[in-house]
């Protein structure tokens, strides 16, 4: 046998050997997830995805900054092959700080509209949250309202309750519309929007809907998912507070409605690339987008699979075609001028 022919043979045993050696590692393998979104909202998926790919999921939950300080100060010693966090300007902060790797993945493409994540593949978004008005059934006519440009008329004056400008919700959203209109319009309704507070920015979005049904304010702005947990919360004064609002969206002849997503990248030194991936392309899957929409109330990011009862009884919207991407490289820009704006 020539030696040419015999290298070749030794190269291709050679070659063997190693998908050999790499199978078995990948089926019987793990990965590890660093988590921003709370246990009981995502563990069933994982241990669905563990069933069905043969792969050991461990999870690691934590507070979104303290997660990404961590994957920071660890470096290339990092356990984790996947960060799962939510809102997108969070998610391009990860980008930023240099520990998510870009991914190409054509079921990812497939599943996934381009503007619900990075265009280099750092990130994906795995579920939306809409950021409309919610406002008291028995004080404000839906055609009183508009857009959210809207809320800076004087004629909102003292009636207005949002949280604080540290909320990345309400940074995000100011980005976009930064991104439309430029920073001069913004700080402009901003001004306006402050002028019209009915009280100091304090609490979360549930406080600020709560806030509208016990009458300290007319209208507010908050994502979906905590007014859809509200109405279907265990917790009868939530119920009650969230049957005295209603959903108004705004923006149908503007941009359309603030959405962001909630979404993971493959970590920087992930050490069990392949299966960070499968798991991605397994949560954007139809049953696991359905689920994983359903029990947090939020929408799918697959425009195929329909939301839950819930959000379907509050109508159809046009959303904002913005990349969410923007988003996160407007948000420096947002937080200054919301800060020139009064917002506390
Ligand atoms: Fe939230």
């Amino acid at each position: 046998m020539p030696d040419s022919f015999k290298h070749l043979i030794l190269c291709s045993v050679a070659g063997l050997a190693s998908v050999l050696l790499d199978a078995p590692a990948q089926a019987e393998g793990e990965v590890n997830i660093y988590s921003a979104r709370k246990e009981d909202l995502i563990k069933p998926l994982l241990d669905d995805f563990s069933k069905q790919a043969g792969v050991t999921v461990n999870l690691v939950t934590g507070k979104e900054e303290a997660l990404l300080q961590r994957l920071q100060s660890e470096g290339a010693n990092t356990p984790a092959d996947l960060l799962l966090t939510t809102d997108a300007g969070r998610l391009a902060a990860a980008r930023e700080a240099g520990v998510l790797q870009a991914v190409n993945s054509d079921a990812l493409a497939a599943r996934i509209p381009a503007a619900y994540r990075d265009p280099d593949g750092y990130w994906y978004g795995l579920s939306v949250r809409a950021r409309p008005i919610i406002y008291a059934k028995d004080r404000v006519k839906p055609a009183d309202l508009s857009t959210y440009e809207d809320l800076a008329d004087p004629k909102w004056k003292g009636k207005v309750c949002v949280r604080s400008s540290d909320s990345v919700y309400n940074q995000s959203l100011v980005a976009g519309m930064i991104g439309h209109q430029g920073e001069a319009k913004t700080e402009a309704w901003a001004k306006g929007l402050v002028a019209n507070f009915a009280r100091p920015p304090k609490g979360g979005d549930r406080d600020q809907i709560k806030a509208v049904a016990a009458g300290e304010c007319d209208v507010t702005l908050a994502n979906t998912y905590y007014l859809g947990g509200m109405i279907v919360s265990g917790d009868d004064a939530e119920k009650q507070a969230a049957a005295k609002v209603a959903v108004f969206w705004p923006g149908a002849k503007t941009a359309g409605v603030h959405v962001n997503v909630s979404g993971a990248g493959v970590t920087a030194n992930a050490r069990n690339r392949a299966n960070a991936i499968q798991l991605l392309e397994f949560m954007a899957s139809d049953a696991a987008q359905r689920w994983y929409a359903e029990t947090n109330n939020e929408y799918p990011v697959n425009p195929a699979i329909a939301p839950s009862a819930t959000l379907k009884a509050w109508g159809e919207f046009k959303a904002d075609t913005l990349n969410v991407a923007k988003l996160g490289e407007l948000n420096p820009a947002a937080v200054r001028l919301m800060d020139r704006a009064g917002w506390k």
